[in-house]
This record gives structure tokens, sequence and C-alpha cells, in this order.
């Protein structure tokens, strides 16, 4: 049973509000998006991903975090997992920016990588 789903797109600043007409996970058409809106929607509701940014502890360093983030966009239902699995990552200082501190994040192929140099404490 086909039903219509307000979605806001988020892949330029113009954040349209678009109206997705879909069956399941299947879209049917896109109302008032261009096609890069059209392929979030399809995203969205196949596969949906975000961004994440958190941090992993280090050790020896100048502060005790190093803030992370995910190369790409990450399976949100995996986000929680991949709270749980940063809380266990930790790193000897120094850690350098877009260094990997976990490499292919529960086998997803994408990596953590550091956003931030965190010297060693002296
Ligand atoms: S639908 Fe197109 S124009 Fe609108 S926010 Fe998405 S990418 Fe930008």
């Amino acid at each position: 049973m086909p039903q219509t789903s307000e979605m806001i797109c988020v892949t330029c600043p113009k954040g349209c509000v678009m109206q997705v007409k879909h069956e399941g996970e299947h879209v049917l058409e896109v109302l008032d998006g261009c096609k890069r809106g059209e392929d979030y929607a399809i995203c969205e509701l196949q596969d949906p991903r975000r961004m994440v940014a958190s941090t992993v502890r280090v050790t020896g360093g100048l502060h005790p975090l190093v803030p992370v983030y995910t190369r790409k966009a990450f399976p949100k239902p995996l986000i929680p997992q991949l709270a749980q699995k940063l809380r266990e990552v930790e790193v000897p200082a120094p850690v350098t920016i877009n260094q990997v501190v976990l490499q292919n994040a529960l086998g997803t192929g994408i990596d953590i990588i550091a956003s931030r140099d965190m010297p060693k404490s002296h």
C-alpha cells in the first residue's frame, strides 16, 4: 500500500522539504526535490547513513580524549554499536590528524579517523 512521507533533504544547504511517495522501501515518486534529493530519499528508505563524530581515549596524550569521525557516512542502525565500540578504543599519543584509529569499523569498510592532532604530554 503506497504511502507519502515528508522528508527533509540534507544533501545541500537548501534543505528542501520533499514529499516522498513510497511502498515500503521502494520509492515511487519524489515531489519538491531535485535528482540528488531523490537519491537521498532512496538511500534514507533503503540504507540510511549518517556521519558520526565522537571521541576515543588517548594514552600519554596532552588530553585524555581525541575527537574522531567516520570517514564516510555510517549505516544508521549500527551507530549505537559503533558508539559502544569507540568506548573500547584507546590509542597511544602522539595522534595525528586523519590518523586511522579504528579500521573497518564493525566490518563496514569504513575507517574512523582522528579530526585533530594530539601530542604527547610533557
Ligand atoms: S532536493 Fe536538491 S536542492 Fe533540495 S536540498 Fe536536496 S540536493 Fe539540495
